[in-house]
């Protein structure tokens, strides 16, 4: 095992997963676990998803010591990727395959979330489809609950299939304690200080009925999963700045009655 001589014939083939694993672009991948991969329950239906099935296979176990023409070789290398993707979207929602997702969504490996008020919160990997070229993979930011593109060409390419619509889900129902509060926080248009009038009484009704419902969850016991302490911040802002006094009038048509008195 130390000599070299057990090294030099197999380069290529050696330790395919950890070369993919490493390879720029695919940060988003977990490694499989050898003992998933060897268990042909795990790839049903898989032989006919992917050419050069049995090839591919034992490319990705390191079995696979046949000689074959580059041509060929680049062949089953494409296929050995697809094979691998698509049995990643299945091993990441085993137990073992969401701790280390999720290990790497702690670490920021998928990136954050570009929405100003989502303070840099950490995306998962999604897929819009469950079967390959449909769509690429999407991030997901539990924080706004919504899904961005990834910055990075490399990883555009990716298929979303190698991720699946359900595993964010997923994760966040098997570590729940992950689940970042939704936040209230929300950017309001302005013009010189003053809340752009459409959008203010639409924000303002909107917060109404957000208020009504957190009021009908909590009559029936029910958590709504929003940030504490947060109640009446967007209101405070927009009374605190800009606007001088003199301009209570103004200020008055976009608030609450509530939320003025509070202020004062
Ligand atoms: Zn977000």
């Amino acid at each position: 095992m130390d000599d070299f001589a057990s090294d030099t014939d197999s380069d290529y083939t050696s330790y395919w997963r950890d070369w993919f694993i490493a390879a720029r672009g695919n940060e988003y991948f977990c490694e499989i676990d050898e003992d998933y991969l060897t268990d042909r329950f795990n790839l049903t239906g898989l032989n006919t998803e992917v050419q050069y099935y049995q090839y591919a296979l034992d490319l990705v176990t390191d079995v696979f010591d046949i000689e074959v023409d580059d041509d060929m070789r680049e062949q089953i290398e494409k296929s050995a990727r697809h094979l691998y993707g698509l049995v990643h979207a299945r091993y990441i929602v085993t137990t073992r395959g969401l701790a280390k997702m999720m290990e790497k969504y702690k670490q920021g490996v998928f990136g954050r979330c570009p929405r100003v008020i989502c303070s840099s919160q950490h995306l998962l990997p999604m897929g819009q489809h469950d079967t390959p070229s449909h769509s690429n993979v999407k991030l997901y930011c539990p924080k706004c609950e919504d899904i961005y593109n990834p910055k990075s060409s490399r990883h555009n390419s990716i298929d979303g299939a190698y991720f699946g619509t359900s595993f964010h889900n997923i994760l966040f129902q098997v570590y729940p304690a992950l689940l970042p509060p939704k936040t209230q926080r929300r950017y309001e248009p302005r013009l010189y200080g003053f809340r752009v009038h459409a959008s203010a009484a639409l924000m303002r009704w909107q917060e109404e009925r957000r208020e009504e419902m957190k009021e009908r969850l909590r009559v029936k016991g029910l958590e709504a999963g929003f940030e504490e302490g947060e109640e009446g911040e967007g209101g405070e802002e927009s009374e605190d700045d800009e606007v001088g006094d003199g301009q209570d009038g103004i200020d008055d048509m976009f608030e609450g009655g509530g939320a003025v008195a509070a202020a004062h």
